[in-house]
Parts: C-alpha cells; sequence; structure tokens
C-alpha cells in the first residue's frame, strides 16, 4: 500500500508514462542519498535533474497539453500520471518537486489564456527543458489578491510597461518564462502578462530561502510589453489566478504522501535494528502504536488523493465537486502528512537529526506544504461555504469511475469562471457510508450524525459564520466527512482489506473526538452547541486481534523493504 520505488512497476500506467516514472527513480538511485543530502547542504540548485529532465523530455511530455504536442503523441496534461510524479519527486526531495510544481502553477494562466503565440512558444520551451514560474504573490499582500500593486501601463496602441516587484516566486532566477499577475494602472482591470527573466529591465534581487530551491524576490522596472505577452485581463485573469491554484494545489497532497513514505522507511528500518533493554523497538507497544497510526495515515491519505483526482479528471462546467475534495487534498493530506511525520519523528527519535538521513530534511520541508498556496485557513474558509448543500441538498450524478487511463485533462485549462462556489451540489455522502459496515465505520457514523444533528438544532448563529475561528473548528469535522467518504469509495474501487479500513476508522473516531472538544470549548460555542460536540466524542472498539493483523500483514514486512542507494 505504500510506494516502494525499488518495488514498483507503474503497470497502471501507459509505457512512456511508466517510463519516466522508471526513469526518474533511477535517477534518484543512481545520485544516492548522500550526494541528495551534500547539494541540500550545499544549498546547490538541482541542473543535474534539471538536465535530465531536459534529456529525457519529461516536463515536455508531462506538462504539455496534447492540443500543443506537435509530433510528440506521449505528451497530455494526464492528471493520474502527475499525481506518480509528484509522490516521486517528494519521496526524494521537496526542493525537486518544488520545481516542478511551480513549472505547473506557471503554465497554469498560459495553457488558460487566448493567446496561441506564447502557448506555441510555451510548447516550444517545454521542448527545450524549460522550467517556468508563477509571479502571484507580492511581499506585503500575502492572500490579499486584490490589493496587489504590480502595474502595467498602456502605452501606444499594443504596448505596455510594467512595474513592481513580486516575492516568493519559486524558480524566478531561471524560469523560460514567468507569468505575472498584476493590474492595469490606468482601469484598475486585473492581468496576467508573461515576462522573460534574462530580460534587462528584470531585476532578480535575490533569493528569499536558505534552500536549493530558489524562492525569488523579483522587480520589473519599466519592463516593456506587448499584446504579443498579454495572457489574460480583467475578470478572466483573476480566474487564470485562481484556476491556477486548483490545479496546482492539488499536487501539494500529493507531496506530502511522498514525503512521509520515505520517512516511514527510515523510521521503520532504524527501529528495527535497534535493541534496547533487550528488546527491539519494533516491539514497543507504543511504539507499534505510533507506527500503526502513520501506517493508516498514509494509505488513508493516498486514498483519499487518488479518489479526489477521478473527481478532478471528471469535473465539468456541471459537475464541480472537484472544488470540495481538491482543497481537501490541499489542507487535509498536507496537514496529515505533517502529522504521519510528527508520529515518525517520535519513533525515529534523535536519528532523525541526523545530517546522513531524508528525515532531517523532511521534518522542515513537509510543514512547509499546508501553508503554500492558501494556508490552511483560506482552504477551510473555501470549503465551509460547501457545508450546507453537502449535508442537506445532495443532488444525482453518474457514478465516476477509477480514473488512471491515459487522457488529456482539457477541462482543467477550461475551468470557467470561479464564482458561485455555494451553489455546488454534491452526491450523497451517505451512499458511501451505507455501503460500509465495519465496527469502527459505524461509529463514525454516529458521529456524523451527531454533526448533521448540531447543523439541524443549533447550526451557527449570525456572528458564529463570521467568527473564522469557530468555522475552523467547525470546518475540521465537515472535512472529515468528506475525508471518510472518499476513502469508502477509494478502498471499494480498490478492494481493499477490511482491516486496514476498519484501522483507518479508528483514527477517524479520534480526530472527530478531538476536533468535537475543541468545537465545544470555543469561546463564541452556545451551552447547546457544547453539549452536543460532548456527545460527539467517542471511543474506537477495542479489536486487539484486528490490530495484529494490521501490523503482522501490513507494517512488519516493510521493515528493510527500501532505503535508498547510498
Ligand atoms: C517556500 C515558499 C514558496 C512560495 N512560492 C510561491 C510561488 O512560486 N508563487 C507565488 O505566487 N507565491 C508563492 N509563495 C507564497 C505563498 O503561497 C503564500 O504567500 C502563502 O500561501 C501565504 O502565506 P503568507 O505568509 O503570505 O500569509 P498571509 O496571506 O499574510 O496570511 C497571514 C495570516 O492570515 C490568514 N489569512 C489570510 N487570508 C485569510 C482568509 N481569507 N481567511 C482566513 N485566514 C486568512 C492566514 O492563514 C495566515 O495565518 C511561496 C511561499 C513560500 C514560503
Amino acid at each position: 500500500m505504500l510506494l516502494n520505488p525499488k518495488a514498483e512497476k507503474y503497470e497502471h500506467l501507459d509505457s512512456r508514462s511508466r517510463e519516466i516514472m522508471l526513469k526518474t527513480i533511477s535517477f534518484f538511485e543512481s545520485k544516492g542519498k548522500e550526494k541528495c543530502k551534500e547539494d541540500l547542504r550545499g544549498r546547490v540548485w538541482h541542473q543535474d535533474f534539471f538536465d535530465f529532465i531536459t534529456e529525457n523530455r519529461i516536463f515536455a511530455d508531462l506538462l504539455t497539453p496534447a492540443k500543443y504536442a506537435g509530433a510528440h503523441k506521449d505528451a497530455r496534461w494526464d492528471t493520474a500520471r502527475i499525481c506518480d510524479f509528484n509522490e516521486i519527486l517528494g519521496f526524494y526531495g521537496l526542493s525537486y518537486w518544488y520545481a516542478w510544481q511551480v513549472s505547473i502553477l506557471g503554465l497554469g494562466p498560459i495553457w488558460m489564456s487566448a493567446n496561441e503565440k506564447v502557448k506555441q512558444k510555451t510548447a516550444d520551451l517545454l521542448d527545450q527543458g524549460g522550467i517556468f514560474a508563477f509571479g502571484l504573490s507580492e511581499r506585503t499582500h500575502g492572500a490579499d489578491l486584490y490589493s496587489s500593486e504590480m502595474m502595467l501601463t498602456p502605452l501606444a496602441e499594443g504596448h505596455y510597461v510594467a512595474d513592481g516587484g513580486k516575492y516568493y516566486i519559486g524558480n524566478a532566477n531561471k524560469a523560460a518564462l514567468v507569468s505575472t499577475f498584476g493590474k492595469n494602472s490606468e482601469t484598475g482591470e486585473y492581468v496576467f502578462f508573461v515576462v522573460d527573466p534574462r530580460a534587462e529591465n528584470y531585476d532578480l534581487v535575490k533569493n528569499t530561502v536558505d534552500w536549493s530551491g530558489y524562492v525569488a524576490e523579483y522587480a520589473l522596472n519599466a519592463y516593456p510589453l506587448t499584446d504579443d505577452e498579454i495572457l489574460s485581463t480583467g475578470q478572466d485573469a483573476w480566474d487564470a489566478a485562481l484556476n491556477t491554484v486548483n490545479v496546482g494545489k492539488f499536487n501539494l497532497g500529493w507531496a506530502a504522501l511522498g514525503i512521509g513514505q520515505h520517512c516511514f522507511y527510515e523510521a521503520i528500518n532504524h527501529a528495527a535494528h535497534r535493541n534496547l533493554y533487550g528488546r527491539v523497538v519494533t516491539d514497543f507497544p507504543h511504539i507499534r502504536r505510533l507506527f500503526t497510526d502513520a501506517f493508516t495515515k498514509l494509505v488513508a491519505m493516498k486514498l483519499f488523493a487518488r479518489r479526489a483526482a477521478d473527481y478532478m479528471r471528471a469535473a465539468t462546467a456541471e459537475d464541480r465537486r472537484y472544488l470540495l475534495y481538491n482543497p481537501l487534498v490541499k489542507m487535509k493530506v498536507t496537514c496529515e502528512g505533517e502529522e504521519v511525520v510528527n508520529l515518525l519523528w517520535d519513533v525515529i527519535a534523535a536519528r532523525g537529526f541526523e545530517k546522513d538521513v531524508y528525515f532531517e530534511n523532511a521534518t522542515r520541508d513537509i510543514r512547509t506544504l499546508p501553508k503554500l498556496e492558501g494556508t490552511v485557513h483560506v482552504n477551510m474558509a473555501l470549503i465551509v461555504k460547501f457545508m450546507a448543500n453537502y449535508f442537506f441538498n445532495p443532488a444525482v450524478f453518474p457514478d465516476v469511475p477509477k480514473h488512471s487511463n491515459p487522457a488529456d485533462d482539457t477541462f482543467l485549462f477550461n475551468q470557467g469562471a470561479t464564482r458561485g462556489l455555494s451553489k455546488i451540489h454534491f452526491h450523497d455522502y451517505r451512499i458511501a457510508y451505507e455501503g460500509l459496515d465495519l465496527p469502527n465505520a459505524n461509529i463514525f457514523k454516529e458521529q456524523i450524525g451527531l454533526l448533521r444533528n448540531l447543523l439541524m438544532s443549533a447550526p451557527p448563529g449570525k456572528d458564529q459564520s463570521k467568527d473564522i475561528d469557530f468555522l475552523l473548528s467547525l470546518g475540521e469535522l465537515f472535512t472529515l466527512v468528506a475525508y471518510g467518504q472518499l476513502i469508502i469509495e477509494a478502498a471499494g474501487l480498490e478492494d481493499m482489506d477490511k482491516d486496514v479500513l476498519d484501522q483507518i476508522f479508528d483514527f477517524m473516531i479520534r480526530d472527530f473526538s478531538k476536533f468535537a472538544l475543541q468545537l465545544s470549548q470555543k469561546t463564541g460555542a452556545t451551552a447547546e452547541q457544547s453539549a452536543l460536540c460532548m456527545k460527539m466524542i467517542k471511543n474506537p472498539t477495542r479489536d486487539q486481534a484486528r490490530y495484529q493483523r494490521v501490523w503482522d500483514n501490513h507494517i512488519a514486512h516493510l521493515v528493510d523493504a527500501y532505503a535508498q542507494n547510498p
């Protein structure tokens, strides 16, 4: 159930996609852990990786939509294989993944635009091994895009100059093109345009971070542009910004999965070969509990993220359910990744600080993912808009099958207007839950019923609806319901071992209880709400035999199953 790069055959992919994954794994295994670590210590820009990507046309095949692929028949934007590639890069190092991720973001406004000239040029640049960048954030504005100060000033017909600064922009040192968001200084309209870091009026100020990745501050000083470089204006530019983040933020969950799984192997290999007080560390009951929680959380993350990808690929203008599941991959899966590393850190302990382990970097890297591309708060504020329709106004949709076959996901670049979130409908979550009869899943269903009861009999009042602190805790409970739903759907499609599934609901019950307690203790909660929350606090079943089977059948054999080549 966990990725083992040395054993994974990628049989679910077509031959070219399989070749990309296996060659990439081989690149990192040949490079070896020692050299990977040395480069990180030296803050070395990963030129060897970019050369490998160029020689093997990897970004070109994975990130060029079929329409712009020319003679390259294997090029397409295929979410299934993009997920696999994300996972591999996260597994070997976040700074490699980051260069790929911000390339995806940089390409978003380009592939979404109507500027055919830039699109053709971009396909050529990808073919030559180009990487890309996404210039949205500014130093003083954070998530507040309305306040963007990058200005585009019109000159004579079709000519402009751009002035302003951007901050925290990955790859902006070496990108072939940097998609840049700003405003028209005369009309105040939003605009997206591309700039070239090699141009004279482009000032690469600095790397804002001490890392192998380059997270730039750059300034445009009377940077000359023509209509040829303008990607979109007005509402289209705004939508391109948000729709690009919709495409990109999905990847963060897969990076967290990659990181968590590599940490798992390092932790279990270490613990299984350590003998304390005459006992192997993996035999301590609390260590088994930590591994079991970490393992089941990783499996749940993967099931949820896979199923969410199915909904991304099935999305249409009428079926926008992905707009809930996608922020959950970003927010919930990355936070679970952080939790997995926390659990494993208590096992690997001092060894996790040593300079020769992957774990040392992972402990810091894993923390970035919940904070990038919209913090947890921003994503939670987004998803609570879906809560009323999710619980009380379901609609009927055709079944969404498991979708890992080769396809060009064209809708992602035609998502349309970003408005109307609270009007989006979902299929009834109870269908998935009713189809599963397992002891812990049944307790979890009771908890959901109590949450529904709270929403009906003591819903958030007018003031509470404006109290983000209150909504964040309520949103955590809602998140768990949708998380469990897609986990059940994915498990059904993959015919998963019921022991593991019930063990997943063991931690789900505990997490639900924790968030219910938090909500009950909010200053803004009413006495009635607090009392209802307290009823949601429940214990999982105590099934020692199942717990033991999960260890014996799924976790114990992971000892020495994988270690990166030295
Ligand atoms: C390593 C790194 C790489 C990055 N790469 C890029 C890149 O390539 N391109 C790019 O454009 N940006 C990039 N960023 C910027 C990053 O995506 C955002 O800036 C970040 O998501 C928000 O962090 P902030 O400190 O600006 O938070 P702020 O937006 O300043 O938020 C401050 C606090 O207010 C909360 N908050 C803000 N708005 C809301 C809201 N609506 N509802 C509820 N709470 C809210 C936040 O959760 C946070 O707690 C990068 C950042 C880093 C650190």
